[in-house]
């Protein structure tokens, strides 16, 4: 009998344990994840929540409810992981061994890291995505920046989706005239991807939102009301957004598994760790240079299952993964865009439709009925 051991049941830990569950049988594997929380929360609807659309009791759900029965839940955080023993150690004292161990912890949010975060609100977890929308009710017009503390973050696209959210909100409650909308990109470019990058600055430029380029955000002084850029620029603002910095699960430095920002070094087509044939990566955990998404993590997913399935059947067919992401942004007033590209082929652009919309809508729908599950 095989021990799979999964570190973290969000979208890609979620998705390995119940493909394998159906594609090994239970004589033959022993499946067990491990989350921190317990709760599966699901995150592209923080904007939404942010922006007064969503509930956030509506994106959370039991995790146990979402895996398949043959798999084992266990509460409890993962603090340290002993690849030459091949032992996990948990917060509450308790060692787990495997034989493959998935490690999908995701990305940390680390606002600690650049000076003057408390002064910036986000909507990159559920309460600050709550504290956010109180601050735009009661906002009362001037200039709204947002920016970005550090690459790699989670869902690239997602601040330049917020600020047309934002053209949207305000058109809405009749107080756009009253608000400047001003993106701080820390590329030189609007959109992390260049081929589509042109249609994103058309679509800004026709909703009045102003950005500025190369700005990576290095500092915010809250007396003074301004934030600062590495480049050695800087912008007043009335209402501040940030991302906040990113970094790899805390687990994965305290094991010396991570690299400078704790991602850990993956195989980009076998997504097993470097040096460590028995530890698969997905999601967010890896050091590969694409999409953080849901998307990314959903596709490895399927990868990591397959691969962890046919070793234990003794077969030596090797799935790779070929970078593939298809992913839809939401450009406000019931329109989008989608973009599909892997390793080799870059995103053709597209044109902004209601059609990509509903299409993100549909995703959400599908989320925890068929995407968590694996059919999608
Ligand atoms: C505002 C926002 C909008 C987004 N929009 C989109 C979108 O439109 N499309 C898209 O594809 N993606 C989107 N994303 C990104 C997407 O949500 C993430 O990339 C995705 O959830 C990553 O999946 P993951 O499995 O790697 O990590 P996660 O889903 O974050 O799960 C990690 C899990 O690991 C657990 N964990 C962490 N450390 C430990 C530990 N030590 N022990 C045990 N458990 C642990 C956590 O509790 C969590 O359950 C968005 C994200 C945000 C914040």
């Amino acid at each position: 009998m095989k021990k799979v051991l999964i570190l973290g049941g969000g979208v890609g830990g979620t998705i390995v344990a119940n493909v394998l569950a159906r594609k090994v049988s239970p004589s033959e594997v022993n499946i067990t994840l491990v989350d921190a929380t317990g709760k599966h929360v699901y995150q592209p609807g923080f904007i939404y929540v942010a922006f007064g659309d969503e509930k956030p009791e509506n994106l959370i759900r039991d995790e146990r409810r979402l895996l398949d029965r043959r798999v084992d839940l266990i509460i409890d955080e993962a603090t340290l992981i002993k690849p030459d023993d091949r032992k996990v150690r948990l917060k509450s004292g308790r060692i787990l061994g495997y034989d493959y161990l998935v490690v999908a912890t995701g990305a940390r949010l680390c606002p600690e890291e650049l000076p003057g975060f408390e002064a910036a609100h986000h909507f990159y977890d559920l309460d600050a995505s709550v504290r956010l929308r109180r601050a735009l009710d009661s906002f009362p017009g001037g200039r709204v920046v947002i920016g970005i503390g550090g690459i790699p973050y989670k869902c690239p696209p997602a601040p330049a989706e917020s600020a047309c959210q934002l053209d949207y909100y305000f058109t809405k409650r009749g107080s756009r005239h009253k608000i400047e909308i001003h993106y701080l990109s820390p590329l030189p470019r609007v959109f992390p991807l260049e081929s589509v990058a042109p249609l994103v600055q058309e679509i800004m430029e026709k909703k009045d939102i102003q950005y500025t380029q190369l700005f990576n955000v290095e500092r915010i002084e809250p007396e003074k009301r301004l934030v600062h850029s590495l480049e050695g620029e800087s912008l007043k603002y009335d209402l501040l957004i940030i991302v906040p910095p990113h970094r790899g699960a805390k687990v994965i430095e305290d094991s010396g598994l991570g690299n400078r920002g704790g991602w850990i070094p993956t195989d980009k087509h076998t997504l097993r760790a470097k040096g460590y044939d028995d530890i698969h990566v997905v999601g967010d955990a890896t050091d590969i240079p694409i999409s953080k998404a849901g998307a990314t993590a959903h596709y490895e997913a399927k990868v990591v299952a397959e691969n962890i399935a046919a070793d234990i059947k003794g077969s030596d067919t090797i799935r790779r993964y070929d970078g593939k992401v298809r992913c839809f942004c939401d450009a406000g007033f019931k329109k989008g865009i989608t973009m599909v590209f892997d390793y080799e082929n870059p995103p053709k652009p597209t044109k902004l439709s209601r059609k990509w919309y509903y299409a993100k809508m549909l995703v959400g729908k599908l989320y925890w009925s068929a995407v968590l599950k694996g059919w999608a």
